[in-house]
């Protein structure tokens, strides 16, 4: 079956029946299992494992330590347009709603890479909307160039691209690609993309893996929590990226964990998930995948993102700006406000103060081919 298929297929009624009948003992072995299997992923959703969140968290800590140190890597966004073509109701930049629009040009996208050189990121993730008439391929294309003058690692969140796309964009230096399925709810996603390119599930579906066979160094997946029931999206999650890990060894593969932020008091989220689903989330997807990458982004408050800290996470964002020019090149709309906004400066303190390593550069090219860590640099 095509992973695909296994996800529109996905029983629910089993899922559920599971989570019910998950025992104590079962709960414990997959918390001290070395290796734990999909079905022991599902035991660690159940109710039965959130009585055992603590020790849950205590072997992730430890797993995360394990296989990625004790070190935080930072990078920050940097969104290039807000214009965009579809409809997705949960979102800011959603083509119905009158926000002050913009595709920054080549003089204002480096205003921006220099503002953002001297506060001292090295590590950056260019974003847009779907609006390929002003910000298209060759406009992204341009916009990788740019950034691979300043800075080691260049990664894109945009829509999504065909191989031959994504292979030029490679080909400019781009290093990683983000793509959230934001539900892998069938049902969900088709309410919540009812116009516009992105309602095409299935495309976006199979975005990652046409991200791996062009060539990105990492990719990072996701869902955006709130839009159905978390569990669910984590057992889909789980089944993406142990598909794509199996079938593209050589990539690095992440997870984000991005929290819906309703963009107005129009949108109430479907199904909430609360910090401790959150936790719970995250601490049973790190047993699952020791390997992956954690992202955290100021959508989370400064508390929890300081927990997370010596939890789980190995990758934060910092000091971000979620409208296009917002590190000065000029003002305009949103994508959501940020609830941690706190400099880089400021978190670096933060990470070092609980006895972590704060890394601004952790790859070079002259490493290609060795994995995360081969060169790392502590900022301050
Ligand atoms: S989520 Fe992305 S594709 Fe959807 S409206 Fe927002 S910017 Fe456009």
């Amino acid at each position: 079956m095509s992973l695909t298929e296994s996800i529109l297929k996905f029983n629910r009624d089993r899922f559920a029946d599971m989570l019910t009948r998950a025992t104590e003992r079962q709960v414990r072995d997959a918390i001290n299992n070395e290796k734990i299997s999909y079905r022991d992923l599902l035991v660690l959703l159940s109710d039965k494992a959130r009585e055992a969140l603590p020790q849950l968290a205590g072997r992730a800590r430890e797993l995360t330590i394990r296989r990625h140190g004790k070190i935080i890597n930072f990078y920050v966004p940097v969104y290039l347009s807000n214009e965009c073509v579809n409809n997705c109701l949960y979102c800011g930049f959603n083509s119905s709603r009158s926000i002050d629009r913009t595709t920054l040009d080549v003089r204002e996208i480096k205003i921006e890479f220099r503002s953002i050189k001297k506060i001292g990121f090295d590590n950056v993730l260019l974003l847009t909307g779907e609006f390929p008439k002003t910000a298209g391929v060759e406009y992204i294309r341009q916009a990788v160039g740019l950034a691979k003058k300043y800075f080691t690692f260049v990664g894109l969140e945009i829509y999504p691209l065909s191989v031959k796309d994504y292979s030029l964009l490679v080909g400019e230096g781009a290093d990683g690609l983000t793509v959230y399925q934001e539900t892998y709810d069938y049902d969900t996603y088709t309410k919540m993309h009812g116009a516009g390119p992105k309602k095409d599930y299935r495309f976006r579906l199979e975005t990652p893996e046409r991200a791996a066979a062009a060539g990105f160094r990492k990719i990072g997946l996701g869902a955006l929590l709130g839009l159905s029931d978390w569990k669910i999206e984590t057992a889909m999650l789980a089944l993406h990226l142990e598909y794509l890990q199996k079938k593209y060894w050589k990539t690095e593969f992440s997870l984000g964990f991005p929290r819906l932020i309703p963009p107005a008091a129009d949108f109430a989220t479907p199904h909430p998930a609360t910090d401790r689903d959150l936790i719970h989330m995250m601490c049973a997807l790190r047993l699952f995948s020791p390997e992956a990458g954690f992202l955290l982004s100021t959508r989370e408050k400064p508390s929890l993102r300081d927990n997370l800290i010596d939890l789980c996470v190995t990758q934060i964002s910092a000091g971000s700006k979620t409208s296009p020019g917002g590190y000065g090149a000029r003002d305009s709309g949103e994508q959501f406000h940020v609830f941690d906004s706190r400099s880089l400066a400021e978190m670096v303190k933060v990470v070092k103060q609980k006895g972590y390593d704060p890394v601004i550069k952790d790859w070079d090219k002259n490493f290609c081919g060795t994995s995360r860590g081969a060169e790392r640099e502590s900022h301050g």
